[in-house]
């Protein structure tokens, strides 16, 4: 390290996004000295990357937003049920020039490694243009999906056409006129992209390993009424969202499908797909822990693609036949009605595998397909994957990853501390709810319990805060014995680390309802951070 004067705050934020921006507000009111670290120019975190053709977010805007502040609900009107990408962009673009923040966040700065010094017990935080800062608290807001899925294709250097990673999409508009393009991946990125590029490309080859369930999201325009109706119910709704199971206002049915008549479950599942949506998973309460009642939604989506998808042998090979919800139900815009365009070729690689990527394209077992723009529509190391992009270590040097390596599961207590790294604060970490739960609202609560438990370490004159290994191994085992009871845990997904050769299999959302882990949280705090060591400088040197 060389001799340059090394800056020091009491928190280092990692990412500008929905969890940074207000981790921000909420230190700076606190009166805690904050910077934010951005790797981007601008904020937004997901919403800056994700620009691809047809992103939107598939939670309704009215209820994917900040709830901590009334005036800023009452200032922003969403256009539509679903929003895009830009629109979320401008939100949180809005959210940073109207709460001031800008000035506290650093852009273009990736943070490389982040160590906690023993003899200083503090973090010493080491950016890419090699300056270095000293912190007392060191808090990741850099979201559970950020470390992108390049699978590893023999000759995609050899490519002499262009190449994109949805979840990298360049600023600039990508013109697929005239083109033939190839998309690889057929999940919620994929799935919005599809649609979008099969109207403008020559040609549209998708790619598919796994057929995925996905509903009509029947995006429509808000009227002026509706807005106003929600605005002035903001209290109700927000304290609705606080205390549900999912971060939405939607209460479940708690009836099993298996009790429910056939003809009554068919008109069940028929209106939750007219009303489009997440309303389709809350039909009954048990499509997640019954297989018959799984398999009885699952039936009923094939039926759907079956009589929107004209050619029978294309039908059949959209229908998914893994357990429904296992992977993240996705929600579409005309996305089974794209492959009845003449423009639109299925290619089912577990039939005819990827071999290669040549100069001129893809090389399947049976096939090659000329292109000349592939996509990567191929998902995310989920979870630990961001956390891992960083040179994270805590007490003796033990680096993060070594402590969660191959196969010893991940440990963390409440998903937003782990042992061995004092003061060092997840949001949305591995076994929380995150992305389980309406995304800004599961953020909300960590970090204003991250806020109230730093105000009370300053209060109380302690220096650092810690879980205990047994608080931590409690805190797993629930997570994993919540999970076990689900139907999840069978799914291969980046909910349980399938999709990322040779990572280990482990379940990483907390389960149990966001409503109980809330209140969980906020018990520990009552109790005076039961479970936590609370240590003083003045005891410990
Ligand atoms: P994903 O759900 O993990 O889907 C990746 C797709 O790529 C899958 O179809 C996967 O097939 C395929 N794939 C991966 N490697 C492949 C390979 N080597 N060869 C062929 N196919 C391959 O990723 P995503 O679509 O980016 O979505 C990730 C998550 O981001 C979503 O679940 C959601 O939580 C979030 N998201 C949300 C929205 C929204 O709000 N609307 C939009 C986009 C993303 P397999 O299934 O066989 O692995």
């Amino acid at each position: 390290m060389s001799s340059q004067t090394i800056k020091e705050v009491d928190a280092v934020v990692l990412g500008a996004g929905f969890a940074g921006l207000y981790m921000l507000h909420q230190l700076r009111s606190k009166g805690f000295s904050t910077i934010v670290y951005e790797a981007g120019d601008g904020v937004g975190g997901v919403w800056y990357w994700n620009r691809y053709p047809g992103a939107r977010c598939d939670i309704e805007s009215i209820y994917y937003n900040y709830t901590f502040s009334k005036e800023l609900y009452e200032e922003w009107t969403w256009t539509s049920r679903f929003p895009e990408q830009a629109e979320i962009l401008r939100y949180l673009n809005y959210v940073a020039d109207r709460f001031q923040l800008r000035s506290d966040i650093q852009f273009n700065t990736r943070v490389t490694a982040a160590h906690f010094d023993e003899k200083q017990h503090k973090w010493m935080i080491h950016l890419n243009d090699g300056q270095y800062i000293l912190t007392r608290y060191f808090i990741t807001g850099i979201g559970c999906l950020s470390a992108a899925n390049v699978p590893n294709i023999q000759g995609l250097q050899q490519f002499n056409g262009k190449w994109y990673h949805t979840g990298h999409w360049p600023h600039e508009k990508v013109d697929f006129t005239g083109k033939r393009v190839g998309i690889i991946g057929t999940g919620s990125s994929g799935i919005q992209a599809i649609p979008v590029i099969a109207k403008e490309a020559e040609q549209l080859t998708v790619f598919q390993r796994t057929p995925q369930y996905t509903i009509p999201a029947r995006n429509h325009a808000y009227e002026e009424d509706f807005i106003k109706e929600t605005k002035k119910n903001f209290e109700a709704i927000k304290r609705s969202m606080r205390n549900s199971v999912s971060g939405t206002p939607f209460a479940q049915n708690q009836q099993s499908a298996m009790e429910e008549p056939d003809d009554k479950r068919q008109a069940v599942f028929e209106k939750a797909w007219a009303q489009g949506g997440f309303a389709f998973s809350a039909t009954y309460h048990d499509l997640l822990t019954n297989e018959q009642s799984n398999e009885k939604a699952a039936e009923f989506i094939r039926s759907k693609i079956r009589q929107i998808v004209k050619d029978p042998v294309v039908a059949e090979k959209l229908c998914p036949k893994y357990m429904y919800g296992t992977k993240r139900q996705v929600l579409d815009s005309d996305y089974f009605e794209t492959y009845n365009r003449e423009n639109v070729l299925l290619v089912d690689v577990k039939e005819s595998p990827i071999q290669k990527i040549t100069g001129e394209g893809i090389q399947t077992a049976d096939n090659h397909f000329d292109l000349e723009i592939i996509i990567f529509a191929t998902g995310y190391d989920g979870m630990t994957g961001p956390l891992f992009k960083i040179d994270i270590r805590g007490r003796n040097g033990v680096s993060l990853k070594e402590k969660w390596k191959d196969g010893a599961a991940v440990q963390t207590y409440l998903g937003l501390t782990t042992a061995g790294f004092p003061n060092l604060f997840m949001i949305t970490g591995p076994e929380s709810p995150s992305v389980l739960v309406n995304m800004p609202i599961a953020i909300e609560q960590h970090v204003e319990w991250i806020a109230e438990c730093m105000h009370y370490l300053r209060e109380h004159d302690i220096d650092l805060v810690e879980p205990t290994i047994e608080a931590e191994e409690a805190w797993s085992t629930h997570c994993r014995d919540v999970a076990n009871a689900t139907l999840y845990v069978k799914g291969d997904s980046w909910y349980t680390g399938a999709n990322i050769e040779g990572k280990p299999r482990s379940f990483l959302i907390y389960l149990g309802g966001f409503d109980y882990y809330t209140k969980y949280c906020n018990e520990v705090a009552q109790n005076n951070y039961v479970g936590f060591k609370l240590m003083k400088l003045k005891s410990i040197s």
